[in-house]
């Protein structure tokens, strides 16, 4: 097996382009698993670690041009769209760096570092990157839920140059990504999102699982419930493990939207988020427990959020 670690990014463009079929490497707790099962076995391998992409900032915006060139899919062709503040995170930034992001003013990262926070343990969050858990393509994986839930960017670099991605986009189905041969996963832009003074949040990452640590979900619910003055006014439910993606809930954040959160609100909500669901039954769970637990997880949310308005 050919090993590569290149030091830019054209470098590693240009490998993956004279080598179709070779895989991209960053902490490898996907891939090496994988490699040991024997269920997948590439000619190459591109470590990713010499990139220098396993840092992060916030950029206010205020040194770049307003608009930035949005791909939605590669036949659909270009739109522009304006982005805000947000951070910027390399692909290979590990779990044990998002899980330390700080969000004092409830602007949205908090909730991927919560995610982060309980992706498998210590060892694996020592290793795990932001772009793996993307790339790897998995409906359970818990930094994709909170990056679906916050509307986040991808940004990926190829032989016909950068381009940028609503997440919705990149997320094709189990173990399917939207990446075409040559191309490889960049970085990931979150934008930050509006908090009035006089609004509270909850944000938050749960999942249910076997067991309460180490766990693969079940089902997982990445969500942010921002209220003002008695009314929600912004609602994000994202679902993990109950759909061949990592989905939203956008039936049940309609109906939540501009109301306020009485128990009968969040109990059609949450009847709303369930049906939303689409799980299957496999070794770890049935179907229709999935579906008890997406009720669950949103009826437990939204009664926190009710609770922290009063
Ligand atoms: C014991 C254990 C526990 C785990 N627990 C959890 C958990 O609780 N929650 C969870 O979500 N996951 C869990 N995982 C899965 C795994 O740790 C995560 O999915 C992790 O984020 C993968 O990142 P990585 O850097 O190790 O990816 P890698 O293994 O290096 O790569 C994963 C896949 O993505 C591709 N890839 C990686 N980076 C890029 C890139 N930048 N561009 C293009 N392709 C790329 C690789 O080719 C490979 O196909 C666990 C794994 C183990 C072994």
């Amino acid at each position: 097996m050919e090993y590569y670690r290149p030091t830019s990014v054209e470098d590693a463009v240009q490998i993956l382009g004279r080598s179709p079929g070779a895989a991209c490497m960053a902490g490898g707790t996907d891939l090496v698993v994988a490699m040991r099962s024997h269920k997948r076995g590439p000619h190459a391998i591109v470590d990713l670690s010499g990139l220098g992409l396993d840092t992060w900032i916030f950029d206010d915006a205020s040194n770049r041009p307003a608009k930035v060139k949005t791909q939605g899919t590669k036949k659909a062709g270009n739109d522009e769209q304006r982005l805000g503040p947000g951070w910027r995170i390399g692909a290979t930034v590990t779990m044990a760096v998002l899980k330390t992001l700080e969000d004092e003013d409830n602007l949205g990262v908090g909730l991927l570092a919560d995610a982060a926070s309980q992706v498998g343990a210590t060892q694996i969050q020592n290793r795990a990157t932001a772009g793996g858990n993307l790339c790897n393509g998995s409906p359970a994986a818990d930094a994709v839920c909170a990056m679906v839930a916050l509307d986040a960017l991808i940004e990926i670099a190829g032989p016909t140059g950068a381009e940028t991605m609503p997440i919705g986009k990149f997320l094709l189905g189990p173990g399917r990504v939207n990446l075409e041969p040559g191309q490889f996963l960049t970085g990931i832009f979150v934008p930050a999102h509006d908090m009035k003074k006089s609004s509270v949040a909850l944000q938050e990452y749960r999942k249910v699982g076997s067991r309460t640590s180490l766990v693969i979900a079940v089902a997982g619910l990445a969500a942010r419930t921002v209220l003002d003055k008695g009314k929600v006014v912004e609602s994000r439910l994202a679902l993990s493990s109950v759909a061949p993606t990592c989905i939203r809930a956008t039936e049940a954040e309609a109906y939540l939207t501009g109301g306020p959160l009485s128990p009968d609100r969040i109990r059609e909500a949450s009847h709303l988020a369930r049906e939303e669901a689409r799980p299957i039954t496999d070794l770890r769970a049935t179907d229709q427990y999935r579906k008890e637990m997406v009720s669950a997880l949103v009826t437990d949310h939204l009664t926190r959020a009710a609770a922290l308005a009063q």
